[in-house]
C-alpha cells in the first residue's frame, strides 16, 4: 500500500480484522523517547500504579521551567509593554527555587537566568506576534494519536516554524533539530492544523543565544513519523503485556515507598542502564541504574557547580 505523505488526510481509525475499529495509540513524543531510552523508566511513569515516587526535583528542571514560563508570559503582555525588562521581572517573580543547594545558589541561578531572557527577548521584535505560544498540537495518522505542546509557533511569510527553547550548557547543532522527533512531530501536526506548510523547526539556545535550524521536506516529516508508528507499536504491544499481568493498579499504596519488584516485567520492560541513570527520577527504586551511575546531586547540572 503507497505511503500517505505527511501532510495528507487523516484517517482518524482503522478496521481491525473482525471489522471493529483498533483504537489508536494515544502518545506524546515524550512517551515515545522514553520507550526509547529504557523501557523499565517507561513502565514506572507510565503504567505502574500507584505511580512510583519520583527523586526530588532537580534545579536544571526548575531553571528551565521558570525560563519558559517567563518567555510564555512575556509574549501574553501588551506588545508595548514586551520590553527586555519585563521579561526579566516575569523570570524573577516566578523563579522556581527547588533543586538548589541553598539560597545563595538559587538566587546566583536566578540572576544568571535573569540576564539570559533579558538577552534574549532583547533580540525580539515585540510585534511580530506569534501563532501561538505553550500551544497545544495533535494529530492522528492509522496508527497513532500524538499531541503536544509547542513551545512557540511562529508565522513566516505563508509557512509556520517550529520554535523550541533550550537552556541547557550542552552546546547545539542543527542536526539536533534535524533528528529531533518531538520537534518533527510538532511540525506535521501544526501544519495539519492551522492548514500551513510547517517544515522549518528551530531550537533556540538560550545560554549562547545560537538558533539552529533545519528545514524538513514531506519526506523526512513523513520518515519521523512513520518511525513514531514503529515505536508506538513496541510500546503498545508492551502496554498490552503489561495490562495482561497487571490488569488492575495496585490496591495500596505503601507498596510506593517499596523497591519495586521488577523481574516479572523485566522481559518485556528491560532496565538500560547507563550514564543517564544518573539523572533519572527512578534511579532510587532501580538497582542496575544505581549501579551504573552515582546518584548525582540535583543541582550538579547547573554551569559552574561541582
Ligand atoms: S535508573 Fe537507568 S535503568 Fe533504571 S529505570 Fe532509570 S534509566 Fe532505566
Amino acid at each position: 500500500m503507497p505511503r500517505r505523505p505527511a501532510g495528507g488526510p487523516d484517517r482518524p481509525e482503522q478496521l481491525g480484522l473482525e471489522g471493529m475499529p483498533r483504537r489508536l495509540y494515544a502518545c506524546t513524543p515524550s512517551r515515545l523517547n522514553t520507550w526509547l531510552d529504557c523501557p523499565r523508566r517507561y513502565r514506572m511513569a507510565y503504567l505502574d500504579r500507584p505511580a512510583p515516587p519520583r527523586g526530588p526535583r532537580w534545579a536544571h528542571n526548575s531553571f528551565g521551567v521558570s525560563v519558559h514560563n517567563a518567555l510564555a508570559g512575556w509574549w501574553k503582555l501588551p506588545a508595548a509593554d514586551r520590553t527586555p525588562a519585563a521579561a526579566g521581572t516575569l523570570l524573577a517573580r516566578g523563579w522556581i527555587p527547588d533543586g538548589f543547594r541553598d539560597a545563595a545558589q538559587s538566587a546566583r541561578h536566578r540572576d544568571r537566568a535573569r540576564e539570559m531572557v533579558e538577552r534574549y527577548t532583547a533580540r525580539l521584535d515585540p510585534a511580530d506576534e506569534p501563532l501561538g505560544v505553550e500551544r497545544t498540537v495533535a494529530t492522528r495518522t492509522d496508527r497513532i494519536a500524538v499531541s503536544g505542546r509547542i513551545d512557540r509557533l511562529d508565522a513566516r511569510g505563508g509557512a509556520l516554524a517550529v520554535v523550541d527553547y533550550k537552556t541547557g550548557r550542552r552546546p547545539l547543532t542543527a542536526d539536533d533539530a534535524r533528528t529531533s522527533l518531538a520537534l518533527a512531530l510538532y511540525a506535521v501536526a501544526a501544519g495539519r492544523m492551522l492548514r500551513r506548510p510547517c517544515r522549518t523547526v528551530e531550537l533556540h539556545h538560550l545560554p549562547s543565544g545560537d538558533v539552529l535550524t533545519w528545514e524538513h521536506t514531506d519526506e523526512s516529516l513523513d520518515r519521523h513519523l512513520r518511525r513514531a508508528e514503529s515505536i508506538a507499536a513496541e510500546a503498545e504491544s508492551a502496554d498490552e503485556a503489561y495490562r495482561a499481568r497487571v490488569p488492575r493498579p495496585r490496591a495500596s499504596a505503601d507498596d510506593r515507598a517499596r523497591e519495586p519488584d521488577h523481574a516479572p516485567h523485566d522481559a518485556v520492560f528491560p532496565p538500560r542502564p547507563g550514564p543517564m541513570c544518573a539523572w533519572c527520577d527512578f534511579a532510587r527504586l532501580c538497582p542496575e541504574g544505581r549501579a551504573a551511575a552515582p546518584p548525582r546531586d540535583p543541582w550538579s547540572a547547573l554551569p559552574d557547580e561541582p
